[in-house]
């Protein structure tokens, strides 16, 4: 290293008393702007990049940064060898998982990448659950088809006794550059290798049980965990479960969509519930007590005398709970509708008259109006039926 190493303060271009987060964010500008995926064959990127990447692993570690602070670069002489920088210790996979997160869409693989390790795909799935279950939470069976190592062939895809060779189109890079004159002068472009599908290796004889994949499709059976207050059309997240990942990346996630059925009485709205509940016209005028079903299972509710048909009554406390934390429920709203029964014993008929007369006299009001002069109550009701 001739050159004089530049200052890391300098390098991220932020102030000496600079925090985590401002450190973090000087380095995902940079990060972005150099990553080698970014400038495939750029020299001079590549070099920023490595540069930005030391700063960042000596300023964001307290311990490295304290030391840097004090000695300057010196503080890492030696330590690493002549080779370079050491960076063990340094955690950037949060970074990377932002910036990739962004450009490649979360992990999906369409763009040019070199053979490093690569995440796998997820897996989708759905589960069906009742109501209850998902204001409660429960657990699911899911049944998957997951791709699990070769036994044969130990997930290399090659016969036994034989082994994948570097794939000679592309030297094993994984990915082929090809330059292209254009309009704005030299093009060079990365694409996956066509040959070695930018896995860098080619099998020659292939593992006859997996058919040189390397992996055999097994149906597996999981539990999930559905959350309480889980909503339809939600996923649950199983991380690791996925579909392999490529050159040692890890697993993929399983993703659970959730689909809930139909309860015969409630219905839900993100975190309240809502239903109607029947009551007498006895009760809905002289008060009284009602039952009430609601998902914690029969409450009482005290009908206020003079109740009227369509009274909401919320009941505090009975609905759904946060996803984020169970203490947290939402309320279950209660609509009171009065009953009119359609079948009464002679007694209860005459009851109601009884108490027709001692109200409002509604049954007869009509009649009284229109009431023909010396005629009977009963017979001029029928005369005004039949006539009209
Ligand atoms: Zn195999
Ligand atoms: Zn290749």
């Amino acid at each position: 290293m001739a050159e004089q190493k530049r200052d890391y303060y300098e390098v991220l271009g932020v102030d000496r008393n600079a925090d985590e987060a401002a450190i973090k964010k000087a380095y995902r500008v940079l990060a972005k702007k150099y990553h080698p995926d970014m400038n495939p064959g750029d020299a001079e990127a590549e070099k920023k990049f490595k540069e930005a990447s030391e700063a960042y692993a000596v300023l964001s570690d307290p311990d490295k940064r304290k030391q840097y602070d004090q000695f300057g670069h010196a503080a890492f002489d030696g330590g690493a060898g002549a080779g370079g920088f050491d960076f063990s210790g340094a955690d950037f996979s949060d970074i990377f998982s932002d910036i990739f997160g962004e450009f490649f869409g979360g992990g999906s693989r369409q763009s040019a990448r070199n053979n490093g390790p690569m995440k796998g795909a997820n897996l989708r799935t759905s589960v069906r659950i009742s109501f209850e279950e998902a204001v409660f939470g429960c657990k699911k069976e899911i049944e998957l088809t997951v791709k699990e190592p070769c036994k044969t062939c130990h997930g290399s895809g090659a016969k036994p006794g034989t082994s994948p060779e570097t794939c000679s189109k592309c030297g094993g890079k994984g990915q082929v550059v090809f330059t292209q004159q254009s309009f704005f002068g030299t093009v060079r472009n990365v694409q996956t290798c066509p040959e070695c599908q930018g896995t860098g290796k080619v099998i020659r004889e292939k593992c006859q049980d997996c058919r040189g994949t390397g992996y055999i499709p097994m149906k597996k059976r999981y539990s999930a965990e559905v959350p309480a207050g889980i909503d339809n059309g939600q996923s649950i997240r199983m991380p690791g479960l996925g579909e392999p990942g490529l050159n040692g990346g890890p697993r993929g996630d399983v993703l659970v969509e959730v689909i809930v059925g139909r309860h015969p009485i409630f219905q839900r709205q993100d975190m309240n519930i809502y239903s109607t509940v029947p009551m007498s016209f006895a009760v809905a005028a002289l008060g009284g007590e009602i039952f009430i079903d609601t998902v914690d299972g029969r409450v009482v509710y005290d009908v206020k005398p003079g109740t009227q048909t369509d009274t909401k009554v919320r009941l505090k406390g009975k609905g759904v709970p946060s996803l984020r934390s169970r203490e947290v429920r939402g309320d279950h709203y209660v609509t009171l509708v009065v009953q009119v029964p359609d079948k009464l014993s002679s007694e209860a008929k005459d009851l109601l008259k009884q108490f027709d007369q001692a109200s409002d006299n509604s049954l007869t009001a009509v009649q009284d109006a229109e009431k023909p002069e010396d005629d009977g109550r009963d017979s001029g009701k029928k005369k005004k039926f039949w006539n009209k």
